[in-house]
């Protein structure tokens, strides 16, 4: 029912909150080689305040998510929190009839089209969008064309993930502060795909449990 679904809402922010936590210093060292060191602290400090607003928000899921996006958007400054934030609020429209296959789908496809047009980046251009479109395409077919389990689905969704930000290492950067370094971001992982990856294997696992 709503009410099972908005807690597995606070239990995933929650998840993904701690997890954040500990790679802040990672997620900083990530950003250091080609960006300005402050990813690790920009998710952590987002992602806490998120946590803060769902557990003080009453709604359904839809609103939950809507609330941390508020969070991340209000809370972090630079590339991430508007491209996290923004698009969950957006996709979190999605979610208003529950949380099923079906709007699960929706969401993550609106996530990544949201992500899309507001960060003009496309696969190849070392950002987030390297871990997410794999994922997203990969969750999609799972379930509209293999007819898988939405849990195995995002087991596939994590496998493609992790793959799109191995891929992120040895291209050059054409979006974000990264591109300033040009053929010296070579050789480095993008910070944003790999907190990305961070976000959807604590989906995964609270999904699992
Ligand atoms: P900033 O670069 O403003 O300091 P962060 O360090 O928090 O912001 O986030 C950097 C990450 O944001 C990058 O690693 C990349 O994945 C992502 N990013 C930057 N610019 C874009 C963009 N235009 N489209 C998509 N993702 C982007
Ligand atoms: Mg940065
Ligand atoms: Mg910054």
């Amino acid at each position: 029912d709503q009410e099972t679904q908005t807690e597995a809402v606070r239990t995933a922010v929650e998840a993904i909150a701690d997890r954040l936590a500990d790679e802040k210093d990672h997620l900083t060292d990530l950003d250091s080689a080609i960006g300005d060191a402050d990813h690790g602290a920009n998710m952590d400090r987002g992602f806490r305040t998120a946590l803060e607003r769902v557990e003080e928000t009453d709604g359904d899921p839809a609103d939950l998510v809507k609330a941390a996006g508020v969070a991340l958007v209000s809370e972090v400054g630079g590339a991430s929190g508007p491209l996290y934030g923004g698009s969950l609020m957006k996709a979190s429209q999605e979610l208003e009839d529950g949380i099923t296959a079906d709007t699960t789908v929706a969401f993550a496809e609106r996530y990544l089209e949201t992500v899309e047009e507001r960060g003009k980046a496309s696969v190849g251009d070392k950002t987030m969008v390297d871990a997410l479109t794999p994922a997203v395409h990969t969750y999609r077919k799972s379930i509209e064309v293999d007819d898988r389990e939405p849990i195995d689905a995002l087991g596939k969704a994590v496998d493609a993930a992790r793959r799109g930000v191995e891929f992120t290492t040895p291209i050059r950067a054409k979006k974000g502060r990264a591109s300033y370094l040009g053929w010296r971001s070579v050789g480095h992982q993008d910070p944003g795909a790999t907190s990305t990856l961070y976000l959807l294997e604590e989906l995964l696992d609270v999904a699992t449990e």
